[in-house]
């Protein structure tokens, strides 16, 4: 594939945001771990009944974030429990309460409540904490900053949405000139005899495309 085809292509993901999370290798990844960051020993208590919470493994997955030029995402994997709400909700369980209106023991370091705790340790550490979270994703602060703005001058959800595919667009086509630029450098210094072949390939398809111009 020559680089006048690539540029001239939109990157397929940014045609539907939804699907961009497909190819998160691609994307940024911002990691929040501040329990790395705060003083030794130091950690969240359970929002519920204030007992001191314990660390409870690193499996929960990243979620996208929507961002102004390209999303990216943000890894929160670690998660807390409070051992007094567990036993709690156990009771509740045999109990037959509904699984929904037993009290929580789960916590992410993302939640509300933990994340005014880490506020109250170290306001700075929370102020790198880059995005807004929803239900299952989440906006960049400074994207949603933009939209709000724009919604107040009357900038409605089209153009917006209009705009963000634009710029992603073209943030991606940098993206992919870059790795094509790269793989041009290591042919020409590895493997000559595809250097050449790429090359004539070029050449060709811009004789084409200088042809239908006349
Ligand atoms: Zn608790």
């Amino acid at each position: 594939m020559g680089i006048s085809k690539i540029v001239r292509r939109a990157h397929p993901c940014v045609r539907d945001l939804k699907t961009s999370w497909r190819v998160f290798f691609r994307l940024k990844v911002f990691y929040w771990l501040p329990l790395e960051l705060t003083t030794k020993d130091w950690i969240p208590k359970c929002p519920n009944c204030g007992t001191k919470c314990v660390r409870n493994g690193f499996n929960n997955p990243p979620r996208l974030i929507y961002g102004l030029h390209e999303n990216y995402l943000l890894h929160s994997p670690e998660r807390l429990m409070c051992k007094k709400c567990r036993k709690e909700a156990r009771k509740q369980n045999r109990s037959g309460i509904p699984r929904i209106d037993r009290v929580q023991y789960n916590f992410l370091l993302t939640d509300s409540d933990i994340m005014d705790q880490i506020a109250e340790v170290d306001p700075n550490l929370v102020s790198e904490f880059p995005c807004t979270l929803s239900h299952v994703k989440g906006f960049d602060n400074e994207y949603f900053a933009l939209v709000e703005h724009l919604a107040s001058k009357s900038v409605g959800p089209m153009a917006v949405a209009s705009m963000t595919l634009s710029l992603h667009e073209a943030t991606w086509q940098k993206k992919r000139i870059k790795t094509q630029l790269n793989e041009i450098q290591f042919l020409s210094l590895h493997s000559p005899k595809m250097f050449f072949l790429l090359v004539k390939k070029e050449k060709t398809s811009m004789n084409v495309f200088a042809d239908t111009m006349y």
